[in-house]
Parts: structure tokens; C-alpha cells; sequence
């Protein structure tokens, strides 16, 4: 592919930069909102992207109304022309850390009196649209950031007033000590999609201009691929087999002094920058849970403002790691959910249908009996813990909140942690910026930006090393991991047990995760079927059911974005079907994976099945599409040079499937701004 820079449109960026004025660029009051923009900030260079639209279809309700065929691996892409627009700093994820940055970073020009120009790319619709969490969360980061957040109407509204922690049988429960660093005192049950939004409003007042709608889909290198020089947002207007439409817009090149790869739990571009710069050497593989959540509104009488339950034990086996949540939130809603640990051994696991029985359970069945699911949803986090985290800065930028992995797992909170890791990123972004501006005006030679590598922020990886986060993580670092010794998960309890309460992290010793996820899993023959209740529509749900109530939208033609390579496809099924017994289309949360009996004139890919891919139900928990790390190595080497330029346009495709499946051969793409769930009080 050749891609025609389009140096006039950056050249007048770069002119109304220096001549300290954002005359040429999208102002934060023109472009920055909360919801996608009627104009994109192409629009101030040379072409407008069309508001994002609704498409009509919403997900599928068929079995199979989708299938991913395989696709030809080698489509040339027509030329095309990228718009260029430079800021100083851009960011990609408009989460709590992409976001805490963002107003950190503004906070510290508006006090030094600098013109710093910072741009947040969100993928959702809108910012919040693809949040999920608990959520319970500590406001330390968020006091730190703005402290007067109670005055400007932060959504933290209903204070955590009671905690309990119970085992649960089938068909009762006990209590069990509480663990000290799951009290929840000073915390607040919220939406962390509704913050999110709320952060957001606060960065625009500040200038940051966010364009939710527009996913970053490849990394821009300099010439000889040693830093990053910016993000490409991914090309909009593509059909199915990757052909221009006439809506076709190739998407754009950010150029940016820093990068902040903000995009949360197995994010695609950190993963990029992770295999390009080596970041993970040294370090333990990343390991994962999987989050399945349902908001229910209660009857009034039933409902405990305040109550925060966790629960361990049923209805997962004693190999699975895992447990339950239930937090009464503001106006009779609670939020409740699972969390499955990803190295399960069982491929006959369902975290969906964990879940669905789990509320036939009288703990659960008692308070939502006459009450109403209102959404679903579902994440994966991070539960490698301070081991796992990877070298946090590259040429040009960094990595902050959940795709670094600052989840601290035996509280189930990560806000804090995120937030504050992107605090100190932008602390030593500015200090970059500020030193660079004076090194040129000394110099009085003009950085080009085109070409010029991003900036050294490496000072952000010492500020995190004596930072809160590290200390808190550090304490808690050999929970999860005594997970994977030898006396197993009970071992994992009594460890745990006796680390929280009394040793507190004060070993010389630190336990390691020894595998990644999909290497855990054990073939179906050492496990009988689980014998998972049918829904009974009230209580519990069947997975369509549920996916309708996550808003999730993909525009219809465009290319599928979850692909399995045409060589691999009759291998995948054989091994998946006949080792595995069909284990994607139990682990995805939204029915996307089916292995269906080939009739009639289908043609099986191997032992009479068919692999079909429902692409437009992804709730994008990134629990199956992104790579495990060995297979974004495969491309290290590509990517360390100049050729990875010259991929054909899908380089957004680097994060090669999968958690979990087993033979880690799906391949994944950002679909098109805005397309995935809808979420609102998630
Ligand atoms: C089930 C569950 C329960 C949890 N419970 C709690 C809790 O009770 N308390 C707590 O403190 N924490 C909890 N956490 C953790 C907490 O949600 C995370 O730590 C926090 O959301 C991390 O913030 P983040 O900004 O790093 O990532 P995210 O919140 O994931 O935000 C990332 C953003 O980046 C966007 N994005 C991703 N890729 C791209 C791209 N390529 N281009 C553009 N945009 C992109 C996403 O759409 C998203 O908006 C929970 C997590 C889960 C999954
Ligand atoms: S396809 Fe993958 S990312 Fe999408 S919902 Fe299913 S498991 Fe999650």
C-alpha cells in the first residue's frame, strides 16, 4: 500500500501551531464532546468524517446470521491520502486513566501558562459506552486530581456502608473473614461509565478535546522504527472483503509529541508497542479474569443502599478462581457479577452461565424475585498483578491504567490505580514538552513532526516505582500467583489468608504466574459436561436475551473483524471441537463463536462442523480476540522495521487472538469507531 502524506493539511497545522494559535486545527470548543462529533477534527484539515450513525441492525438474533469467511490475506489497498493533524500530546482510551492524564496534563499547562494541544481517541460512541466495572472505588487518585469533585457534581453518590465477604454451597452460605484490604470504608458504589463521562466533561472544560468515534488502529514509527511518532485511527467505509465503499474515509494520522496508550485490559496498540519495544521482557506473562455484570432494579424493600457482598465458593468448581459481587447502588439498582479467572482448566465452563445460575441461588434469587435486569455486560481485567506489568514507557510514549495492568486483584479495584498512573504519565509528559520547547527556541531549530521521534518520558517509570500504586501493589503482589502452586487453590485461600492478615507482602519471596491463560486450559476429556440450568426468563437468561441489553451496534458491511486465517480454519475446528469441545462458544459472553453442524450445502471446515462467527454481537471484552504475547512476537521483527509501514492496512490486526482459545489463531480489528456496546450505567 502507499499512502500519500498529505503535508499541505499538516503543514497548516503545524503553521497555526507555531504562530500559538489552533486557528487550523479543531478548537476544544468545536470538536470536543462527549458523544461522537457531528464534525471530526479532519474537519478542520481537509475532509469531514460523517456523524456516526446508528446502523438499524443492532445484533444478531439468528445463529447465524454472520459468518466470518476467510479472507484473502493479501488485498492490496488502493492508495489513499491520511490526513495529518499534530498535537502535543495524544491519548487513545478515554477511560479513567486516558482521562485523569488528560486533565492532569491541562491542569499543568493552565498553572505554568503553556499552550499544550491534547487529544483523546475514543473507539465508543461515546466516552463511557465501552466502560464496565464493578464498581466500588477508593477516591484517592480522584481526590488527588480534583479535589473539589463533590462540589462539581462527581457521580459518586452512594457511599459503601456495609461489607460482608461469604462462602457459598449450592444452596447456602457462611461468613468468612473479611480480608483488610477489601473493606470498603470511604468508598463509593458508581458507574464507571458514568464517571468516565462525567471526567470527560471536566477535561473539555479544561481544553482537552476527546472525538469519541475514532479507535486507534496502528501505531506511526518514525523512519527507522527506533521511536512512535503518533497513531493512525482506523479507515471508515470498508465492505465486508475490505473494499472501499463510497462512504470510504482512510483514517487519520495523529502526530504527537507523546503517546498515552490508555485503552484498558488487553488493549491492542499496547500490545503493539509491548512486542515492538520489548516491553515485557523479564516480566511474568499478563494473566486475566473475565467479568460478566447484570445492573438489576430491585423492588424498594428489598433494596440496602450502601451494601457491598462478595462471595467465594459455589458456583464455581475448587480448581476455578473466581467469585461474585453484589453492590446496592443509588435508586434501587444493584450491580452483581462473576469474575472467572481465565486459566480455568474446564473448557466446559460457561462464565455466562455461571452467572445465569449463580441468581437462582437464594442469596441472589431472594432480592431480585420482582425486580428487573436492566444491562448486561461484560470485561476482562487484568489479574497478573505488579509481576506482570510491563516496562511502562517506549521512545515517544507510554502505557497507563489497565493496559499496563495496575488492577490491585484481591480488592477488585483498578479505578484508583489507573487514574493515578495516568497522573504521573502526564506529569512527565509535560516536563518532556516543557524541555523540548526550550531546547528549541535555544536552538532555534524547528522540530519537524512529520519525521521528529516522540519524546522521552521515562521519568513517568521511576514516579510509578515511588508512587502509592506501587507500594500497594507490591504488598499484595503473591496473592493471586499462590493461586497457581501446588496445593491449588485451597492453598491460594490459606496463603492469602495468612499474607493479607498478617505478613502483608513483608516476604523476601515473590510467586510467579507460570502461563499464560489459554495454557491452562485441559482437553474436555478429563471433565464430564456441566449441566447448566435452562433460563427460566425471570431469574435467568439466555445469552441473545442478554446481549440485547448492551446497546452493541456494528455497522453492517463492513469486514468482519474477527477473523481466523483461511489455512488455519480446518486445524482450528478439529482441535477445537474434538480436544476442546467447542470451548470459544462457551467462554465468549455474547454468543459470537459457534461451531454448527455442517447440512445441506454448508461445507464443513473439519469433522462435520462449521465454524461461524456472529462478529456483530462482540461486546468487545477482549476476553477471546486480542493476542496472548507469543503471537504478537511473530511480528517483532517485522514491526522493528520499516516494513512494518508497508503491512497491508490491517496492521490494526497485530493483536492475533486470544485468551483463552487453546490454539490462539483468531485474529482481531478495531471495528469502526463506534461500533460495540452501548453501555450507560455500567
Ligand atoms: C468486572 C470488573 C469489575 C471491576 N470492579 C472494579 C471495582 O469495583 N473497583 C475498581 O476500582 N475497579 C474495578 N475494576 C477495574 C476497573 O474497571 C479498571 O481498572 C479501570 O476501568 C481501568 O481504567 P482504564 O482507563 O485503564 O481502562 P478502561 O476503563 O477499560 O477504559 C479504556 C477506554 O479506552 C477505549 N479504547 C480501548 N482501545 C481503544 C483504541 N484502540 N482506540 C480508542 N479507544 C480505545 C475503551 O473503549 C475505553 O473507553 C473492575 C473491572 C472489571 C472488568
Ligand atoms: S468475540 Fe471475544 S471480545 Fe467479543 S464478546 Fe466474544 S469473547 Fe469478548
Amino acid at each position: 500500500m502507499t499512502v500519500r502524506l498529505q503535508r499541505i493539511a499538516a503543514s497548516a497545522v503545524r503553521t497555526a501551531a507555531r504562530g500559538s494559535t489552533h486557528a487550523a486545527r479543531p478548537t476544544a470548543a468545536a470538536a470536543t464532546r462527549v458523544s461522537a462529533p457531528a464534525t471530526s477534527p479532519r474537519s478542520r484539515t481537509t475532509s469531514y468524517r460523517p456523524a456516526f450513525t446508528r446502523p438499524s441492525r443492532l445484533f444478531s438474533t439468528s445463529r447465524s446470521t454472520r459468518q466470518a469467511e476467510p479472507l484473502n490475506q493479501e488485498l492490496e489497498f488502493p492508495e489513499v491520502e491520511r490526513v495529518q493533524d499534530e498535537c502535543d500530546v495524544c491519548i487513545v482510551g478515554g477511560g479513567p486513566a486516558g482521562l485523569s492524564a488528560a486533565i492532569q496534563l491541562a491542569k499543568l499547562a493552565k498553572e505554568k501558562g503553556e499552550e499544550v494541544r491534547i487529544v483523546v481517541l475514543e473507539k465508543g460512541a461515546e466516552v463511557g459506552a465501552h466502560i464496565l466495572s464493578g464498581a466500588v472505588i477508593e477516591t484517592r487518585a480522584l481526590d488527588e486530581l480534583i479535589p473539589d469533585w463533590k462540589e462539581k457534581g462527581a457521580p459518586l453518590n452512594q457511599p459503601a456502608l456495609s461489607d460482608s465477604m461469604r462462602w457459598l454451597t449450592p444452596t447456602g452460605s457462611f461468613p468468612m473473614p473479611h480480608p483488610p484490604q477489601m473493606a470498603n470504608k470511604g468508598n463509593y458504589i458508581i458507574s464507571l461509565s458514568k464517571l468516565s463521562r462525567w471526567l470527560a466533561e471536566q477535561a473539555e472544560e479544561l481544553g482537552v478535546e476527546i472525538y469519541p468515534g475514532f479507535a486507534g488502529a496502528k501505531l506511526l514509527y518514525t523512519e527507522d522504527g527506533s521511536a512512535i511518532r503518533g497513531v493512525q485511527t482506523n479507515d471508515i467505509g470498508l465492505d465486508k472483503n475490505f473494499q472501499p465503499k463510497d462512504s470510504f474515509e482512510p483514517g487519520m494520522e495523529f502526530l504527537a509529541k507523546v503517546t498515552l496508550l490508555a485503552e484498558g485490559c488487553h488493549g491492542s496498540l499496547s500490545k503493539q508497542a509491548q512486542a515492538k519495544f520489548g516491553l515485557r521482557e523479564g516480566k511474568d506473562p499478563q494473566t486475566y479474569g473475565l467479568g460478566i455484570k447484570e445492573v438489576w432494579k430491585v423492588k424498594p424493600e428489598k433494596h440496602q443502599p450502601g451494601k457491598v457482598q462478595h462471595t467465594l465458593g459455589w458456583p464455581l468448581d475448587n480448581s476455578t478462581y473466581g467469585g461474585t459481587w453484589l453492590y446496592h447502588m443509588e435508586d434501587e439498582m444493584v450491580s452483581l457479577g462473576i469474575v472467572v479467572g481465565l486459566d480455568y482448566k474446564n473448557p466446559y465452563i460457561s462464565p455466562f452461565r455461571e452467572l445465569q445460575r449463580l441468581k437462582h441461588h437464594p442469596l441472589f434469587a431472594d432480592l431480585l424475585e420482582g425486580g428487573e435486569c436492566i444491562a448486561y455486560g461484560a470485561r476482562a481485567l487484568n489479574e497478573g498483578g505488579l509481576q506482570s506489568i510491563p516496562k511502562l514507557t517506549f521512545p515517544g510514549g507510554a502505557i497507563i491504567g489497565d493496559s499496563a495492568g495496575f488492577l490491585n486483584v484481591p480488592k477488585i479495584k483498578g479505578t484508583h490505580t489507573s487514574m493515578k498512573s495516568g497522573m504521573l504519565a502526564a506529569e512527565a509528559a509535560f516536563t518532556a514538552i516543557e524541555s523540548s520547547r526550550a531546547a528549541e527556541s535555544e536552538s532555534e531549530a524547528e522540530r519537524d513532526p512529520l519525521t521528529a521521534p516522540g519524546l522521552d518520558v521515562s521519568s513517568y517509570q521511576s514516579a510509578f516505582e515511588s508512587s502509592w500504586i506501587h507500594k500497594e501493589l507490591k504488598e499484595v503482589r503473591n496473592l493471586r500467583p499462590s493461586f497457581h502452586s501446588k496445593l491449588g487453590n485451597w492453598g491460594g485461600l490459606i496463603y492469602s489468608g495468612i499474607d493479607s492478615l498478617l505478613l502483608k507482602g513483608r516476604v523476601p519471596w515473590t510467586f510467579h504466574h507460570p502461563e499464560e491463560d489459554y495454557q491452562a486450559t485441559k482437553p474436555a476429556k478429563d471433565f464430564k459436561p456441566i449441566d447448566y440450568p435452562a433460563p427460566d426468563g425471570k431469574l435467568s437468561f439466555d445469552i441473545l436475551t442478554s446481549v440485547s441489553r448492551t446497546g452493541t451496534n456494528h455497522a453492517e458491511d463492513q469486514p468482519v473483524h474477527l477473523h481466523i486465517d483461511a489455512s488455519k480454519r480446518a486445524a482450528h475446528v478439529q482441535k477445537n471441537v474434538e480436544e476442546y469441545a467447542g470451548l470459544l462458544g462457551r467462554v465468549c459472553p455474547a454468543a459470537v463463536y459457534e461451531y454448527v453442524d455442517a447440512e445441506g450445502d454448508t461445507k464443513p471446515d473439519a469433522v462435520g462442523k462449521k465454524l461461524v462467527i456472529n462478529s456483530q454481537n462482540c461486546i468487545h471484552c477482549k476476553a477471546s480476540p486480542y493476542s496472548a504475547t507469543s503471537r504478537l512476537e511473530d511480528y517483532a521483527d517485522v514491526s522493528a522495521s520499516s516494513a512494518f509501514d508497508s503491512l497491508p492496512f490491517r496492521h490494526s490486526l497485530l493483536q492475533t487472538c486470544s485468551i483463552k482459545v487453546p490454539t490462539q489463531d483468531i485474529t482481531w480489528m478495531v471495528p469502526e469507531g463506534g461500533g460495540g456496546p452501548a453501555y450507560e450505567m455500567t
